[in-house]
């Protein structure tokens, strides 16, 4: 897949830039990527019906919004997940592709057209993500329980993620999400706390730890996850010591993928990890006590999401 331009594709058509606030970053070079992470084009029947889909529903991709490379073999698979809430985000982090800018008012009829678009499909299993929605007074907890509850209604055999912002600053959101019962609760800290004032300058680390582990806390039951993008010039000691904070936050599953850098203006790929060390680290994952660990260069949060969660519930029953 082509990198993303820092050009507008939003549903609004605008032609403003994505990324205002990176306007003035200085370039960064895009490096040449190794052959593990080439990807053929998308382009099959399978991949068209999905995008038709998508389209008739007027519903926003994460897979689409930032540039993810596994586009072309989950499409194949009608394994779309969704972007609510918008695709304008309120933070600029230094690795992401979604818009950043001020978001439009909620939609109220958006809950019912992902369970529409959902059944649709025919998933089993959903990954529903958002935008961050600081302007929000629950940064947008209640639309996630909307969301969650539309597609219970209408798709009550589909299993359900959620990838959620920290809700920073936002009291009893967390609560209200929880409520819902999700059957899986994600939240990436996406790297390691030394680099949150380069990558993630909106977030707070112990912030993001402490989300997961109230999760775990306030409801047992929920699955919950968090995922790392490595490349971004994290040390193994450090990657070490956030899968050890993870566990302590009785995190159950873990991924491990390589970040790619959208744009000339966004952080740029200090170093490509080998699938070799990629394994080495799902290894060492799993001997800290994490129930699912998923580590390769192409790994993202909902890649073969539903897969992995049936096999995260077969060993929390012991299979
Ligand atoms: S990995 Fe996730 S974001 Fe990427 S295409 Fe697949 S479902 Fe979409």
């Amino acid at each position: 897949m082509s990198v993303t331009l820092d050009i507008d594709h939003r549903q609004s058509g605008s032609t403003a830039p994505r990324h205002p606030e990176k306007q003035n970053r200085p370039q960064s070079p895009l490096l040449r990527k190794p052959e593990w992470i080439r990807v053929r084009a998308p382009g099959s029947d399978a991949f068209h019906t999905t995008r038709k889909i998508v389209r008739e529903h007027g519903l926003v991709t994460v897979c689409e919004e930032a540039g993810c490379p596994n586009m072309g073999s989950c499409w194949e698979e009608k394994h779309a997940s969704f972007m609510i809430m918008g695709d304008i985000c309120t933070r600029a982090c230094a690795f992401c592709n979604v818009a950043t800018g001020l978001p439009k008012a909620l939609d109220p009829d958006e809950p019912q057209r992902i369970a529409e678009g959902v059944a649709a499909l025919g998933l089993a299993h959903v990954v529903i993500t958002s935008v961050d929605r600081d302007d929000l007074d629950d940064g947008g907890a209640q639309h996630f329980a909307r969301v969650i509850a539309a597609l219970r209604a209408a798709t009550p055999q589909t299993t359900i993620e959620i990838l959620t912002p920290d809700f920073l600053r936002k009291p009893g959101a967390l609560d209200v999400v929880i409520a819902a019962r999700p059957d899986v609760f994600n939240h990436n800290l996406e790297t390691v706390p030394g680099k949150y004032p380069s990558v993630r300058p909106g977030a707070r680390y112990f912030h993001s730890l402490r989300l997961l582990q109230q999760v775990k806390e306030k409801d047992a039951r929920i699955f919950t996850k968090s995922g790392l993008m490595l490349g971004l010039g994290e040390t193994r000691a450090e990657i070490m010591q956030v899968m050890d904070d993870l566990r302590v936050a009785d995190v159950d599953f873990l991924t491990l993928g390589q970040y790619l850098q959208p744009t000339r203006q966004h952080h740029p790929v200090i170093e490509f990890i080998e699938p070799a060390a990629f394994k080495a680290y799902e290894a060492l994952a799993l001997a800290r006590g994490f129930s699912m660990v998923s580590a390769s260069p192409l790994t993202r949060s909902s890649h073969h999401a539903g897969a992995d969660f049936a096999r995260l519930k077969a060993r929390r029953a012991g299979g």
